[in-house]
C-alpha cells in the first residue's frame, strides 16, 4: 500500500501531515511512502530527512497522487496553482484521503468526494473518547494553538505579564481574559500563568470551573438553569438569552483586560459573538484581542479572518490557523495522532476499513462513492 504525502498548498498553511520520523514507522510496518518534493520543508524536514528515513521523494505531484492508496494531509483540497486542477481531481477513485475536512462546514466538498470515489476520513470527526485519545488531533493542534495565542498577543502588547517590584517602581500584573476553557483555552490560560499574568476564564459549561481554578485561573461564571453541554461533552447552542447574560457579565472584565483571548466553539455551528463592538471601544487603550474563532465566524464583532486590524487603539488578531505557526511541533504531533489511527485499522501489515468501529463510523465521511457519515447524512437532508 502506498501512502502518499503532498505539499500543503492551501494558503498560509506549513504543516505537514507526515515527518519522517513518522514515515520511518509506517515503512518498517510494510507501507511504502512517497512524499512530494519539499513537502515538510516550511516545517523544518528536508528532502534528505525524509530520503534517510526511506521515503521516495516525488517531484511531480501528479506522479505522486496517480500512485497513492492513502492520501495524508492537514488541510481539505483545494485548487492547485501549478495543475490548474483540485487535488480532489488529482487523486484516483477509491484513494483513502485522511484530512481535516471539516465536513459540518463544507457539505458541497463532502458530496465532491463521494462523486470522485474518494474515501474520507476527517480528523475533525475522531470521537472525543479515551480509546481514540491517541488520535485527537483537534486537541493537539488546540493545545499548540492555545499556547501560541498567548505568545503572540505578548509580542503585540506594549507592557510585560508578570508583577515587577524594581528599584524604578512596581508593575502590576497583565490581565489575561480567556473566553472559552476547551483545550486551547485551558492551555493558553497555563501558558499566561507561567508568564506572570493574572488570568479570568469564562465557558458555558460549569464542568470546566474546577479545571479552570486547578490551573490558577479565575472562573467567570453565568449563572443558568439550561442545559449547556451535550452528551458528548462539548457546548451546545447557547439562546440569545443566555448570551445576552454573558455579555453584560463579562463587559467589565473585557474591558479591564490587557488582552482577551476568544476561543469559544459550538461543534459545526457559526462561532457566538461574545465580544461586542461596544466593549471594544471601552477597551483601555493598547489592548489586544486575538480571536481564535475567526475561520468559524468569529467570537468578536470586529476581527477579520487573516488580517490583524487596529479599532480603537485595541489590536484585533484575526488568525485562522494558529498551529500552522508553530509547524514542526504541530507537524509531528498531527503525524502521531494519524499514525495511531492507521495503527489501530492496520492488521498484518493491511489497512482495513473497519465499518462496525465506532472511531471509523464517527470520522469515516464518504467511502465507495456514498456520504456514509450519519452526522453528515442528517445535515444534507
Ligand atoms: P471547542 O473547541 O469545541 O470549544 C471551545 C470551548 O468554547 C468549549 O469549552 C466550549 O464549552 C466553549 N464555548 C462554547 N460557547 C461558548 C460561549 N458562549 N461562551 C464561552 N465559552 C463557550 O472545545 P474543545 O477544546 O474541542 O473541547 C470540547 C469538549 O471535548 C470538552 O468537554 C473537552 O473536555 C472534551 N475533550 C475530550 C477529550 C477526550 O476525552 N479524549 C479530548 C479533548 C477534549
Amino acid at each position: 500500500m502506498i501512502i502518499a504525502i503532498p505539499k500543503e498548498i492551501f494558503p498560509g498553511e506549513n504543516r505537514v501531515a507526515c515527518v519522517p520520523d513518522v514515515a520511518a514507522k509506517y515503512i518498517k510496518q510494510g507501507f511504502e511512502v512517497q512524499v512530494e518534493s519539499n513537502a515538510g520543508l516550511k516545517a523544518g524536514f528536508t528532502n534528505e530527512d525524509y530520503e534517510k528515513a526511506g521515503a521516495k521523494v516525488v517531484d511531480r505531484v501528479t506522479d505522486l497522487y496517480a500512485s497513492a492508496d492513502m492520501v495524508l494531509k492537514v488541510q481539505r483540497p483545494v485548487d492547485h496553482p501549478d495543475e490548474g486542477k483540485n487535488e480532489l481531481d488529482l487523486m484516483k477513485s477509491g484513494t483513502i484521503l485522511i484530512t481535516f475536512l471539516y465536513p459540518l462546514h463544507n457539505s458541497k466538498l463532502v458530496q465532491e468526494c463521494a462523486g470522485k470515489g474518494i474515501n474520507v476520513l476527517s480528523m475533525d470527526m475522531i470521537p472525543r473518547t479515551t480509546i481514540a485519545q491517541k488520535m485527537d488531533a483537534l486537541s493537539s493542534q488546540a493545545n499548540i494553538g492555545g499556547y501560541k495565542s498567548v505568545v503572540m498577543c505578548a509580542d503585540v502588547l506594549g507592557k510585560i505579564f508578570p508583577l515587577m517590584m524594581t528599584a524604578a517602581g512596581t508593575i502590576s500584573p497583565a490581565k489575561v481574559v480567556i473566553m472559552g476553557a476547551g483545550v486551547a483555552g485551558l492551555q493558553a490560560l497555563g501558558t499566561a500563568k507561567r508568564l506572570g499574568a493574572v488570568v479570568e476564564v469564562s465557558d458555558i459549561r460549569p464542568a470546566v470551573k474546577e479545571e479552570v481554578q486547578s490551573l490558577g485561573g479565575k472562573f467567570i461564571e453565568v449563572e443558568t438553569d439550561e442545559d449547556m453541554q451535550d452528551e458528548g461533552g462539548y457546548a451546545k447552542e447557547a439562546s440569545e438569552e443566555f448570551l445576552q447574560k454573558q455579555k453584560e457579565l463579562i463587559f467589565k472584565h473585557v474591558t479591564e483586560a490587557d488582552i482577551v483571548i476568544t476561543t469559544a466553539l459550538v461543534p459545526g455551528k457559526k462561532a457566538p459573538v461574545l465580544v461586542t463592538e461596544e466593549m471594544v471601544k471601552n477597551m483601555r487603550t493598547g489592548s489586544v484581542i486575538l480571536d481564535m474563532a475567526v475561520e468559524f465566524g468569529g467570537n468578536c464583532e470586529l476581527s477579520e479572518n487573516g488580517k490583524t486590524v487596529v479599532k480603537n487603539n485595541v489590536s484585533i488578531i484575526g488568525e485562522p490557523n494558529l498551529p500552522s505557526l508553530v509547524p514542526t511541533h504541530a507537524s509531528d504531533m498531527y503525524s502521531k495522532n494519524i499514525l495511531n489511527l492507521i495503527n489501530h485499522f492496520t492488521k498484518e501489515g493491511k489497512f482495513e476499513l473497519d465499518l462496525e468501529d465506532e472511531i471509523i463510523q464517527g470520522a469515516l465521511i464518504t467511502n465507495s462513492g456514498e456520504v456514509v457519515n450519519q452526522r453528515i447524512k442528517d445535515l444534507l437532508q
